[in-house]
């Protein structure tokens, strides 16, 4: 399945369509086997290409991903299909602050509208099993967090204010320990507490 990953990855190059970089992908991978995650919470599957490298890691593994954007629904339907994991990766075309689902997830992935972060963990955080993990990617926002002054729109400014937020809450939140890793785009490890 190599030749269908790297088409993939030729398809976001090409459409412009935000897929996670390598080394992330790698992260999440490697947080995956080390702590033995079977089951998968995805906000934001876009093409589906972040669901399909975290399927791969194990076959015991299932992942719920949510897709807003009806076009991009469509193509990771198609990609899901292609690699014939239509059985482990759920796919739901909906706004993931406007659905419910059921079941807890050993891993929440936050990887959609980056205004909506601090939304999507205040509503999801309480689906994770024990010991359960939400990472986000995008912290650093093309490294735009760390440099704000930078930036002359008025709206990407807001946006990395919204992102800068959901980074003191996550830090400030009692019932998650989280740590931050300078890997791609940046991601954020919050790990709930158990009492
Ligand atoms: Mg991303």
């Amino acid at each position: 399945m190599i030749e269908e990953m790297k088409a993939l990855e030729k398809y976001a190059e090409e459409y412009n369509i935000p897929i996670i970089e390598k080394s992330s992908l790698r992260f999440i991978q490697k947080y995956i086997k080390e702590n033995n995650v079977k089951t998968i919470l995805e906000i934001g599957s876009a093409i589906g290409y972040s669901a399909i490298n975290m399927a791969l890691v194990d076959e015991g593994i299932s992942i719920t991903t949510i897709e807003k954007d009806d076009y991009r629904y469509l193509e990771a339907l198609k990609n899901i299909k292609t690699f014939h994991l239509e059985d482990r990766i759920t796919l739901l075309l909906a706004d993931a602050l406007n659905i419910d689902i059921d079941g807890k997830f050993d891993l929440i992935f936050i990887d959609a509208a980056k205004g909506q972060y601090k939304n999507y963990f205040e509503k999801y955080c309480n689906k994770l099993n024990r010991n359960g993990t939400i990472i986000s990617d995008n912290i650093s926002f093309h490294g735009l967090v760390e440099s704000k002054e930078k930036i002359e729109k008025k709206n990407l400014r807001k946006l990395v204010d919204k992102i800068k937020d959901y980074i003191e809450f996550i830090k400030g939140h009692d019932g998650f320990i989280t740590k931050f890793y300078k890997v791609g785009d940046g991601l954020s490890v919050s790990t709930r507490k158990n009492e």
